[in-house]
């Protein structure tokens, strides 16, 4: 017969260890954590064989003495809260007293403490949970910890785990998501000795991404100014129109200080870019969403980082909004979106472009208002091939063109970039209330099979709204009465054909209007004909001129690029 018993405390930090610690990155994460709250400046984080054989976390913050060190390894032993209700506005990293005694409870756990206020420190040795030695212990104030041996007290866990590269790697994601959240303080990464990384404290953001990420992601970015609604706040970089990854590996977001997953935010994120980058793909962002911590529900799951917001559209919407208006805001500036965040001050200064574009504002203060360069007096306002400034130098075989920039060269692909003004005056046509409709004199007359048929009637009001007039004049035969103004009367007949069986192929689609519009004109774009390799000079600096007058002039509907640019500084490099 079996007989009820409580567990011993060591099998119970043992089981709630498998929730909090699955991997050598999630103890990472909860030592990074602590020392994080307990207000340290500088973290210094060492690992070795994946996190595997030993991982070190070393803060300067207010340390614990003896009896806090013992009391902090008790189970639901915790410091930063007392109540339930406390739960409701929770602002630190921890709060449910576990992970130490889990952690020790399925290692060899060294911890070595001192609080500024005590002569000397305390070091507390555990291994597999059991108590090894207390002893007093000479150390500068702060913390540190020392975890040997992962899972080898319990050798069930050790088979999940992968290899050292992979658990690695996600030791350094973890750690460069905290640097990265945390400008105040100083981190350090080493692996073996070897420095990963070294986060630059209270530099601006473009700079602790280079640092801490690496060069070349931080050429990726452009800044995104300061955002406000009542109680949120929103920062950070975004990646360039075109940039993109095939997974959420670089779309780091950050919500009151603390690394987070939120489908909302990845959600909105890669839905702000759809035309931006080629769909399956996700782009680069770094972004920093400060909220009433009351709106934001951390407390869903130990080990993840996922989190709910109260209001989940708000956020959305916000995001959404604000990401929009800094793509179209690096259009209407006139200046290729690519150059912004890379362009040393004095390169913006020559080009007559007021330094403040790459002002570090993701640090607090509000963004300099962005001056566009015609508003500067060295620039004439009249003549906008001028204020854009490119200059054609040469045809690049049939479908390229190269210009001088006031930033430095870049080759137009002149399909993609006939594709993208294009498609945006369709879809301004298609969105505009009344949009512009030819009746055809003599109309044109179609027969489609039933399929067809019964999609052109369900969607009769869609396509009226979009300039179509069509009239039923027999069993499955059609005429045209009425084309929008974009097409051409002898393109007409085969559009409707491959519009009405796209419209077959995604039904459920077209529910939103404007994913319909959407759909409509990259059809009516990709039916449109290339006329690149028969432009004059003059039509080929209005398409440029037109090009960066739409919403996303980086990119082709598809995503492709529509030019690439090496600034000066691109070019003073690659000749050493
Ligand atoms: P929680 O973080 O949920 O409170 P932990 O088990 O992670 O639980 O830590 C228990 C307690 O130990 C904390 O509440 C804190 O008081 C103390 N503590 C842990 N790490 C540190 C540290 N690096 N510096 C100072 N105090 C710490
Ligand atoms: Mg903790």
């Amino acid at each position: 017969m079996s007989t009820i018993r409580i567990l011993e405390p060591t099998v119970a930090n043992q089981i709630a260890a498998g929730e909090v610690v699955e991997r050598p990155a999630a103890v990472i994460k909860e030592l990074l954590e602590n020392s994080l709250d307990a207000g340290a400046h500088r973290v210094t984080v060492d690992f070795s064989r994946g996190g595997k054989a030993q991982m070190i976390v070393e803060d300067d913050g207010k340390g614990m003495t003896g009896d806090e060190a013992l009391l902090s390894l008790e189970r639901h032993a915790t410091s930063k809260i007392q109540l339930a209700s406390d739960l409701d506005r929770i602002s630190t990293f921890g709060f449910r007293g576990e992970a130490l005694p889990s952690i020790a409870s399925v290692a060899r756990f060294t911890m070595q403490t001192r609080p500024a206020s005590a002569p000397s420190g305390t070091e507390v040795a555990i291994n597999g949970g059991k108590l090894v030695h207390r002893r007093d212990h000479g150390m500068a104030p702060g913390t540190r910890i020392e975890v040997a041996n992962l899972f080898h007290p319990v050798p069930a866990r050790l088979k999940f785990l992968k290899s050292d590269e992979t658990e690695a790697a996600h030791i350094v994601r973890l750690v460069r998501l905290y640097a990265i959240a945390h400008p105040e303080v100083g981190f350090l990464l080493r692996e073996d000795g070897r420095e990963i990384f070294r986060s630059p404290g209270k530099a601006p953001l473009l700079d602790r991404v280079r640092e801490i990420w690496g060069r070349q992601v931080a050429e990726e970015v452009t800044i995104m100014p300061l955002f406000e609604r009542p109680g949120m706040r929103l920062s950070g970089l975004l990646g360039k129109p075109g940039v993109s990854r095939g997974t959420r590996q670089d779309l780091v977001t950050v919500v009151n200080g603390r690394p987070v997953d939120s489908r909302t935010m990845a959600f909105a994120l890669t839905e702000s870019y759809h035309t931006l980058i080629p769909k399956g793909r996700y782009p680069l962002a770094f972004v920093f969403l400060e909220m009433d911590p009351a709106w934001v529900d951390v407390n869903v799951h130990p080990a993840k980082r996922e989190v709910r917001f109260r209001d989940e559209a708000k956020v959305r919407n916000f995001l959404i909004e604000s990401v929009l208006a800094v793509l179209r805001a690096r259009a209407d500036d006139g200046l290729p979106t690519t150059t912004i965040s890379s362009i040393a001050p004095a390169t913006l200064l020559a080009a007559g472009v007021p330094p403040t574009v790459s002002a570090p504002i993701a640090q607090g203060g509000a963004p300099a208002a962005y001056v566009p360069p015609s508003a500067s007096p060295a620039q004439p306002t009249h003549v906008p091939a001028v204020r854009l400034g490119w200059r054609l130098l040469s045809r690049l075989r049939e479908e390229r063109a190269v210009f001088e920039t006031p930033t430095g060269l870049a080759i137009l692909d002149i399909g993609a970039a006939h594709q993208r003004v294009l498609y945006e005056s369709i879809l301004a046509q298609f969105t505009a209330q009344k949009p512009i409709s030819q009746p055809m004199l003599v109309p044109l007359s179609i027969e489609l099979d039933p399929l067809p048929a019964s999609v052109l009637k369900e969607r009769m009001p869609l396509l009226a709204s979009a300039g179509f007039d069509f009239e039923e004049y027999g069993r499955n035969f059609w005429r045209i009465q009425a084309l929008p103004a974009w097409l051409e009367p002898e393109e007409a007949l085969a559009f409707v054909r491959d519009l009405l069986a796209e419209m077959a192929r995604r039904e459920g689609d077209f529910g939103r209007p404007s994913l319909a519009y959407d759909a409509l004109a990259k059809i009516a774009v990709m039916k449109a004909r290339r006329k690149g390799d028969s432009l004059s000079d003059a039509e080929l600096m209005e398409l440029v001129q037109a090009l960066f007058r739409t919403v996303q002039p980086g990119t082709c509907p598809r995503g492709r690029r529509t030019y690439v640019e090496w600034t000066d500084a691109d070019l003073s490099r690659r000749f050493g």
